[in-house]
């Protein structure tokens, strides 16, 4: 399908300004399709042009345009051309649309607790023409009026507060001014619990099946929505614009949320089934703060086009964290960011798929995906902290209220943002923002010290900028030093060029930890000296500073992926110190990254066991040591759970028994020692089934399908391929737990089979399956067999020209980091030589 590129946007734009939509769907025709009633009134500015309407059926019935009956048999690419457009028009367009499976759309799914369904609707990007007829482009923007039909159990919600006016008959209350990619229906039989604040109605959904989560974590959401809302109103200085706001938990939702005005979409798994660790409920709190500040920034103030997405995006980073640390219990926001999601951000800065924060074509809609990623997020917040640090903060806020208030209901540019920001400020912003926006890379920054008899005879700062990157960026930055757990030295600097003197340091004893950036306000790669990496063991746990402690992981982690830093280093560190720390995020952080990414991929497959074998003692005398149900106790069972080989502590607690305190009825636990068992093939696919059957929810069978699949049997890895890539109407969730059981083996030859066949057979997926959905698949299914001949053939995939943006894009950052896996292997192969 045809994506809406720039050029057509500003033509259209410049042509057409829409008045309203009126929307009727019919979500009462089966579980396939759905009856869509679409009229627009709009105005042209040049009476008898042409343009054309979006809509993407799977039949149109009926099209009238000024009472004329036009040919839906001329729809093409999902366009329908309008021909002779008068000054004031309305086109009526009835339709029949189909539900997606792949979360984007009008996805509908079952729920197998109850074989019950829900719909709910993920118009972002360009998916809204195939729920209704519309002028699909962000600053298009009109009032929608919704009404729905459902079947008479259900629910019905939507951007405008929803009112049941006969059974089964529903009418949402007319919206201010949205973009066509905010508009939302929610249906089925949602559970729901209610409140209000400050005049504001609020309210919580999820499917029938997660009524006990969803009221067990009620208070905890509320509190923390209330929380937002009195920050953003006193911040914004304007007034949540959008009536009620509800927070509906969706199944099979491909990214963390969706800030659709006055009706957010969240993915379901937010709401904890078992046990949730402080990281968790930290991680959910910040995505309700992300959402609701989109309502600000994103919603009420809309993007111009794609191309400043960023914008929406590092702006909802910053602002979420800020938020958190200034208003609720989650003072500790920034050091979850610095090891969630910078450590996330770094990654896209190490592909050759890196970008400027600003400024990137988006020429098409869909190119504009690519960029939805670590550096929109992670680096964009990052950039505003330095930003923030460039203007003072009463600045950035005067300017941030103004462009909210020249902009309401309309749309915004970089240039409209930065211009509010340096009349407010008086700074002339032009050569920080080509600095910071308009060039991608990093720099690298370490601390130079010379010394004489355990002395420090002078300190330096330096800064390596990239050779393929060379913007001068200034770095508002702390140097902060440890010995033994006690502060010896803390120095704000800015640092403008490539050496800035460490005064402070000079004449001091040598300290043990000297960390660049420890209070992680600037982005830049982190190399530690040598000296500190080898205290690491005996120091890091006594560094009582958590940001900086997140910050040293991040640097192990940074070095380890660009082969600078052992993968024994890492693990040596983890081993001495994290049964020590404290923080949750960098406990469960550095726990799933340990066993998800350094061992799998930095590890060569004869020392894998031995390296898991070293996490799971960590994680068996940490909990031992913890008090029961705490973070810690939770985090260490369940790397104990992923990495164990004690065969009957697996069995014992995958049948109930012997668990640990809080764990003892928590299905997402047993569902990772079931996978520990499945891979190492301790049991069979009826076994598994039999799990399944206790766990008979839409979490327990994507959990069973990934475990099934990772069974190491040929016919089992056969099956899973074909349930992968074959068109059997898998879910996006489904595909991508189906592609992490394949890939999970005792070595490579059982899965060999499937690194060529990946090269073809998932590209090809595109034809059914929606670029969003496929991205995440590529990633999941991509090799994890770390050979040459994989990158061989990777490299020639590369150079294919038939691919979509989206598996390129994911292509180009899994080939990374399988070079990246290579590379690290080649340079530490003695390490584990010496170590086996
Ligand atoms: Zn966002």
């Amino acid at each position: 399908m045809r994506s809406l590129t720039l050029a057509e946007a500003r033509e259209r734009a410049a042509l057409i300004a829409v008045t309203s939509y009126a929307v009727e769907l019919d979500l009462d025709q089966g579980d396939r399709v759905f009856g869509s009633v679409s009229s627009i009134t709009f105005t042209c500015s040049s009476p008898g042009a042409d343009s054309w309407v979006d809509v993407k059926a799977r039949s149109v019935h009926e099209v009238t345009l000024n009472g004329r009956r036009l040919d839906p048999g001329d729809i093409r690419d999902g366009r329908l051309t309008l021909r002779g457009l008068a000054a004031d028009n309305r086109l009526v367009v009835r339709a029949t649309m189909a539900y997606s499976h792949d979360g984007q759309g009008l996805h509908r799914a079952t729920d197998p607790a109850d074989r019950r369904d829900y719909v709910y609707g993920h118009l972002f990007l360009d998916a809204a023409p195939t729920v209704f007829a519309c002028f699909d482009q962000p600053d298009l923007k009109a009032p929608h009026d919704i009404g729905v039909r459902a079947p008479q159990d259900w629910v019905v919600l939507g951007n405008g507060a929803a009112r049941q006016v006969a059974p089964g008959q529903w009418r949402l209350a007319t919206t201010k001014p949205l973009a066509t990619y905010f508009v939302t229906v929610c249906a089925g039989p949602y559970v729901s619990v209610r409140d209000e604040h400050d005049g504001i109605p609020l309210g919580i959904h999820a499917r029938a099946s997660l009524r006990e989560p969803l009221e067990r974590h009620s208070g905890e959401l509320f509190t923390v929505t209330r929380q937002c809302f009195d920050y953003f109103h006193d911040l914004f200085g304007i007034r949540y614009p959008f009536g009620e706001y509800h927070q509906v938990f969706v199944p099979e939702f491909n990214a963390g949320a969706m800030e659709n005005p006055g009706c957010v979409t969240l993915r379901d798994q937010y709401l904890f089934r078992g046990a949730a660790t402080r990281d968790e409920l930290l991680g959910r709190a910040n995505t309700v703060s992300h959402e609701m500040s989109h309502m600000w920034f994103g919603d009420l103030v809309t993007m111009k086009w794609w191309d400043d997405l960023w914008l929406n995006e590092s702006f909802a980073e910053y602002m979420s964290h800020r938020c958190l640390v200034d208003a609720t219990e989650y003072t500790d926001a920034w050091v979850d960011s610095s090891i969630v999601r910078k450590v996330w951000g770094y990654g896209a800065e190490r592909s050759p798929s890196t970008h400027p924060v600003a400024g990137v074509e988006a020429l098409d809609a869909q190119s504009a995906l690519q960029n939805f990623d670590g550096i929109s997020y992670a680096k964009g917040a990052a950039v505003l902290r330095q930003l923030i640090s460039f203007v003072g903060d009463d600045a950035f806020l005067a300017g941030v209220r103004a462009y909210l208030t020249d902009k309401s209901y309309a749309n915004g540019m970089l240039a409209d943002f930065l211009g509010a920001i340096e009349r407010a400020s008086g700074r002339d912003l032009g050569p920080w923002s080509d600095a910071w926006l308009l060039s991608a890379g990093r720099d690298t920054i370490s601390v130079d010290v010379a010394v004489h008899g355990g002395t420090v005879e002078a300190a330096r700062l330096l800064r390596v900028r990239p050779t393929t990157h060379l913007a001068d960026r200034p770095h508002a930055l702390d140097v902060a030093a440890w010995t033994d757990g006690a502060e010896v030295s803390r120095l704000a600097v800015t640092a403008t060029g490539d050496l800035t003197p460490l005064p402070d340091l000079a004449g001091k004893a040598v300290p043990a930890v000297l960390v660049p950036n420890s209070a992680d306000l600037t982005w830049a790669r982190v190399r530690l000296d040598r000296s500190t990496l080898d205290a690491l063991p005996t120091q890091l746990a006594r560094v009582p500073d958590a940001q900086a402690r997140a910050v040293v992981w991040s640097a192990l982690i940074d070095g380890v992926h660009v082969a600078e830093v052992s993968p024994v280093t890492f693990l040596d560190v983890f081993e001495a110190t994290w049964t020590s720390e404290s923080n949750a995020s960098i406990l469960a952080r550095m726990a799933l990254y340990a066993e998800h990414r350094i061992v799998p991929h930095f590890v060569p497959r004869a020392a894998q066991p031995a390296a898991a074998g070293r996490l799971a003692r960590s994680a068996r005398q940490l909990l031992d040591r913890a008090d029961e149900g705490t973070s810690r106790s939770l985090a260490a069972a369940r790397l104990l759970a992923g990495t164990s080989d004690d065969e009957a502590l697996l069995r014992s607690w995958a049948d109930g028994s012997g668990l640990p305190h809080g764990l003892e009825d928590d299905g997402d636990f047993r569902w990772i020692v079931v996978r520990n068992l499945a891979a190492r093939g301790l049991i069979d696919a009826a076994a598994v089934d039999s799990y399944r059957a206790k766990d008979d929810t839409l979490q327990g069978g994507l959990n069973a399908l990934m475990c099934r699949a990772a069974l190491p049997r040929p016919d089992v890895k056969a099956w899973a391929w074909d349930q992968l890539t074959g068109r059997h109407g898998r879910s996006n969730y489904e595909m991508i737990h189906l592609a992490r059981g394949l890939w999970m083996s005792p070595d490579d030859a059982l899965v060999a089979d499937y690194v060529e066949r990946f090269f073809t057979d998932v590209p090809a997926m595109s034809a059914w399956v929606g670029e969003d959905a496929l991205s995440r698949v590529v990633l999941a299914a991509f090799p994890k067999v770390f050979t040459s001949q994989t990158d061989a053939l990777s490299s020639r995939a590369l150079r294919r020209r038939d691919l979509t943006p989206a598996v390129r894009r994911s292509l180009v950052d899994a080939d990374a980091e399988l070079r990246e896996a290579l590379a690290s292997r080649a340079a530490f192969a003695s390490d584990f030589r010496a170590s086996a």
